[in-house]
């Protein structure tokens, strides 16, 4: 049986130093381990952005796309082949500016992957300037009178399209972040993981001590259940986003796969995909 130490590869990561970066790769590599997986099972597709190497710094199959693709990418991959646990992941810029489209409607289609977002608030590979997720009068290069644009809110839009898998963790909480992910990985349809990821060379304002005074953990509410869609849309709103653990969890629905009428359920690769008289009659 794999550990984690089976999913590293060679390749030294060249992450600035305190990246926030680092504690997803080694979450990553952890939760595939924890959830009973081999190098061979696991494929990993990412976008654009500082984020978006990560495909390369883990030992299993890796596809660094194009910018804001990762996701159809990572849905052909898995409708391609059902025996993969497939992982796409990237940057708050890469899923939620350009990708934005693709991210909504691969959650509403409910595609059996997880999707992991490095949430720096900034555009880090391109030296700093202000993403999607930027607070309001948020000065960079891009902006430097101060963002005059609202944030948005990944969660809230998560939850409106019909996320059936919405978590959020910290960098700096590796146990939760790893348990979040194999919790992800395991569950049936579309699993939604942002992740705080400081930039600790460009974003001197959501530091780790700033997420750390500000990051409400779910933990603190006792009566707290993930399976009532009006509270986790309630408390994510009371925190303005800043909260952590596993948000909202739907288990009734099925997978996109599992619903598709016609649809094979073995591994298409090497196979005759032309459908069949069967096929027709049960569309
Ligand atoms: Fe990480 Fe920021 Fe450095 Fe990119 S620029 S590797 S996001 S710390
Ligand atoms: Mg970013």
């Amino acid at each position: 049986m794999a550990t984690f130490k089976d999913f590293r590869n060679n390749v030294k990561p060249n992450w600035c130093p305190g990246c926030g970066d680092f504690s997803v790769q080694a979450a990553i590599q952890r939760a595939a381990a924890n959830a009973g997986l081999e190098p061979e099972n696991l494929a990993i597709v990412s976008g654009i952005g500082c984020s978006g190497r990560i495909s390369g710094y883990i030992n299993c199959y890796g596809f660094h796309g194009i910018h804001g693709r990762a996701l159809p990418i990572a849905q052909g991959l898995k409708l391609a082949n059902r025996d993969l646990t497939v992982i796409a992941s990237g940057g708050d810029g890469d899923g939620f500016a350009i990708g934005m489209g693709h991210t909504i409607h691969a959650i509403r289609r409910n595609v059996n992957i997880t999707y992991i977002v490095m949430d720096n608030q900034i555009y880090g590979l391109t030296k700093g300037q202000t993403s999607p997720r930027s607070a309001f009068g948020f000065k960079t290069k891009s902006t430097p009178e101060g963002s005059v644009e609202s944030p948005l809110s990944p969660l809230e839009i998560a939850m409106a399209a019909g996320a059936t898998f919405v978590a959020q963790s910290f960098s700096s909480n590796l146990k939760q972040l790893t348990e979040l992910i194999e919790q992800g990985i395991k569950h049936e349809g579309f699993a939604f993981i942002n992740v705080f990821s400081p930039c600790v060379t460009f974003n001197k304002i959501n530091t780790y001590d700033w997420f750390k005074e500000n990051i409400v953990d779910l933990a603190e509410f006792e009566d707290y259940d993930p399976s009532n869609r009006v509270m986790a849309m309630s408390k994510i709103m009371e925190t303005n986003g800043l909260l952590t653990g596993l948000i909202y969890q739907d288990t009734s629905r099925k997978s996109y796969e599992d619903l598709v009428p016609g649809f094979k359920k073995e591994p298409l690769v090497n196979q005759d995909i032309r459908l069949t008289e069967e096929d027709f009659e049960e569309l």
